[in-house]
């Protein structure tokens, strides 16, 4: 039987473990700071802890989560991505995004952030489930659903590749392969980890998850009241032309989505984002765009709007500029905010021709 994976035992569960082995209560904080506050990510990292009891912990506990297979660095440096091998062999990427605080984000307008940012793209599932029809991962077809502490491993990765640096991750986005609703309670489970003050104690509000629209699944996220942003990926105003997209839509409908989108906005008081990739003569018309104004016109949110990734096996190309710009205009002219995002490490294909800067 294979070994559990550190990040996957809970502070309970490790407490428990500890007591088992006949250790003092102190060791579990020594344990737990080492892992969340340190990010030491083997056994004999742990000098604070005798050295039997860090045999005993490697010979029980799985410290190596995920093996880096290969890293790429876009070619303006700012983008890495990693594709990591999982203890069975499959394969997940992460990305790592940096932001300066005046960078220019969409080709038009200065994006002006207060603060630099370090954000990490995670990913949630291997392969996808929902087969959207222009999304690489969507492509692979469902694998599995990472663990908690796959999830978990992913950004404490990038947290210590980054403190070596003097440097620390500030935003997650969960939106990298896979969908996180279709993941839901090893999601949760790992961002409530990742939150809590005894640990990294990294806020609520710096995490954002995207997601296809799996409606049941918005509706318990509003119910438990995290204050983590959600980001729904849209791409279409009308029913026929989402359906023949993101296949989703035929069970949870445009109107139905919309009013839970709305709902979350009421009882969350945070502002939603809706994600639309701009594929040239599919979803980029000024049809598509006064619709979409119409339909948003009650709802706190912000349009990200980036021209598509053409992906091998999918027949759409990348809006042009000038559509771009008309499309984002007449959003903005009926009140809805809309940004047209710069595509982020094309040029290493970042989280599977998915994310972007859809952020920043
Ligand atoms: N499953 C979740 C999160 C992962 S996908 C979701 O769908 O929201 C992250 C984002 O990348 C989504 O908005 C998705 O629609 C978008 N995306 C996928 N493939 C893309 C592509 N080829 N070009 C641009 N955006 C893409
Ligand atoms: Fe899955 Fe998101 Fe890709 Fe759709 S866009 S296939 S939901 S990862």
């Amino acid at each position: 039987m294979s070994l559990p994976l550190i990040y996957d035992l809970s502070q309970s569960q490790l407490k428990s473990l500890l007591v088992e082995l006949g250790e003092p209560e102190f060791r579990f904080q020594q344990v737990w700071h080492g892992l969340y506050r340190n990010f030491w990510n083997s056994p004999d990292e742990f000098s604070n802890l005798p050295t039997i009891l860090q045999r005993k912990l490697s010979e029980l506990i799985n410290f190596h989560v995920l093996d880096p297979k290969a890293t790429l660095h876009s070619s303006d440096g700012e983008t890495i991505k990693i594709a990591f091998t999982l203890h069975d062999s499959l394969i997940i990427e992460t990305v790592l995004m940096k932001y300066d605080p005046t960078e220019i984000t969409d080709g038009s307008e200065p994006g002006h952030f207060s603060k630099s940012r370090r954000t990490i793209c995670i990913s949630s599932q291997v392969g996808c489930a929902m087969g959207c029809v222009f999304c690489a991962t969507g492509q692979m077809g469902f694998r599995r659903n990472l663990s908690r502490g796959e999830i978990i491993a992913q950004l404490m990765y990038f947290a210590r590749f980054l403190k070596k640096q003097g440097d620390v991750v500030t935003n997650v986005v969960i939106m990298g392969m896979g969908e996180p609703f279709h993941n839901y309670e090893n999601t949760m489970e790992a961002i409530d980890c990742l939150n809590d003050p005894n640990g990294y104690n990294f806020g609520a509000r710096r995490f954002t998850i995207s997601s296809v629209g799996i409606i049941p699944s918005i509706k318990r996220f509003i119910s438990e009241k995290r204050q983590v942003n959600l980001s729904i990926s849209l791409h279409a105003a009308d029913d026929s032309l989402r359906s023949s997209m993101l296949p989703i839509n035929k069970k949870y409908g445009i109107d139905a989505l919309l009013e839970a989108c709305r709902e979350y906005t009421l009882e969350s008081g945070r502002r939603i984002t809706f994600e639309w990739a701009l594929v040239n003569g599919i979803n980029d018309s000024a049809d598509q765009a006064y619709l979409l104004s119409h339909k948003l016109k009650k709802i706190l949110c912000h349009v990200n709007a980036i021209p598509l990734n053409p992906v091998e096996g999918y027949r759409g190309r990348a809006t042009t500029n000038s559509r771009a710009k008309e499309f984002k205009n007449i959003l903005v002219k009926a009140g809805v905010p809309c940004t047209i995002r710069l595509r982020r490490g094309t040029d290493i294909q970042a989280g599977c021709g998915q994310l972007a800067g859809i952020f920043e």
